[in-house]
């Protein structure tokens, strides 16, 4: 066997339609299966950082993704009490200097249409939209009949998990996020239209970017809460649910504490986050994206690494004569990799979250750095380079 011809993707999200344009760019072809009916308006904004950007160019959507994002000129970290600039990074023309590729922030669903459209233009790809992947006999029939091999990008709820031996399901990560727009137009004036602004508090932060071609701020409001919500991508929440907000919120300024508590019809959304397990059952079936590794936003990294993974599956597949240990190698070197966002979102959710003297020891340590220096922590994560 030189590589599987044919491939079955279960999930039209970030992580399934880039891995159909990466395979087909090394000659595989694949099937995605995709349980909404149309694909349509779902999520909100998504910081896009140049390792990510750099393997869509290489897909040959950069011109496409230029009318649809912006790129913040900085990415700031600032006080929610004082509003006080913290920190900043510089993005804009210095992250495609020093990163080799963009920063840009848009809407999800902008990105999804820009793939899907690729998709759809690819002779090697096809698409049935209102397919719910359910039974493990469905698994192994489409397993069997339709492709040699099936990639589970079913996101964070996965049925594709529960096929590979010892991977868990998600669990709740004990912080909610609250996702809304703001016309640009009505935003308090601690917002910045040409920055990524994390404003952070004890037990919770928010962040604020631009969608310009929308015309709108999109805010995410992230706050600790031990209160587990149901299993649950995105709801409207209920009033006890906006009081734990506006609780969470209430220490900070003016601006931001109306900002939260004026917010219109905010989507709460619970974050979970995958257990470490496997990610392939070693002979049919793969995870990418959420489905193997969900993770909490705080390094703004789960589509990036979505995206990474497709791009790294596609790789080890072409021309793999042996798909079982091809496998092996994908998992072992995305694993890595993962692994280091991880850590480095735990950092994130710690020092952003901080109270008493280990806020006031971060504020000072932030303060002796310069943006140069603060940029060139992130080398590692922002100018990666898939392995050849
Ligand atoms: C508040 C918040 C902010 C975030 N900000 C960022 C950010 O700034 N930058 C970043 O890189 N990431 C960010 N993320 C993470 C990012 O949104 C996810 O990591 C990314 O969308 C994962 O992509 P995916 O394709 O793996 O899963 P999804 O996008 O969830 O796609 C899964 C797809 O599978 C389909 N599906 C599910 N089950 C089935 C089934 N049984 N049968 C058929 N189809 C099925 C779904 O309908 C969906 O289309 C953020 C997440 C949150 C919650």
């Amino acid at each position: 066997m030189t590589g599987p011809k044919h491939v079955v993707i279960v999930g039209a999200g970030i992580a399934g339609l880039t891995a159909a344009l990466a395979l087909a760019q090394k000659g595989i072809a694949s099937h995605l299966l995709e349980q909404a009916e149309s694909l349509e308006e779902v999520g909100a904004g998504l910081q896009l950082s140049p390792n990510a950007t750099r393997i869509l160019d290489d897909l040959g959507l950069a011109d496409a993704l230029a009318g649809r994002w912006s790129e913040p000129d900085h990415i700031l970290l600032s006080s929610g009490s004082s509003l006080a600039p913290l920190a900043s990074v510089p993005a804009g023309a210095a992250a495609r200097r020093r990163w080799g590729s963009p920063y840009g922030v848009l809407h999800r669903a902008d990105l999804q249409a820009v793939l899907l459209d690729a998709v759809r233009r690819e002779p090697l790809c096809t698409v049935t939209s209102g397919v719910r992947i359910g039974q493990s006999r469905q698994i192994v029939e489409i397993a069997g009949d339709k492709g040699d091999l099936v990639i589970g990008a079913d996101g964070v709820w996965s049925r594709l998990r529960h096929e590979v031996k010892g991977a868990l399901p998600a669990r709740y990560s004990g912080n909610i996020a609250w996702r809304f727009m703001l016309p640009l137009g009505d935003a308090p004036a601690c917002l910045n239209p040409r920055t990524v602004t994390a404003f952070l508090g004890p037990r919770a932060h928010l962040v604020a970017y631009p969608l310009a071609r929308r015309g709108v701020f999109n805010i995410v409001a992230i706050h600790q809460c031990g209160h587990a919500p149901a299993e649950n991508w995105s709801s409207e929440g209920d009033e006890a649910a906006r009081t734990r907000l506006a609780g969470a919120f209430s220490g900070w300024h003016a601006q931001l504490r109306r900002l939260v508590e004026a917010a219109e019809t905010p989507l709460m959304w619970p974050l979970h986050e995958s257990p470490d397990g496997p990610w392939t059952d070693g002979r049919r079936i793969v995870l990418i994206g959420d489905a193997a590794h969900a993770m909490t936003p705080f390094a703004a990294q789960g589509a990036a690494m979505a995206i990474e993974d497709a791009a790294g599956l596609a790789r080890h597949l072409a021309g793999a004569a042996d798909l079982p240990a091809a496998l092996g190698r994908f998992e072992r070197e995305r694993r890595q990799r993962v692994g280091r966002v991880r850590a480095r979102g735990a950092f994130n959710r710690f020092a952003y979250h901080a109270r008493g003297p280990l806020a006031l020891g971060r504020n000072l340590v932030l303060s002796l750095r310069r943006p140069e220096s603060l940029a060139a922590d992130f080398d590692w994560l922002y100018g990666y380079r898939m392995p050849d």
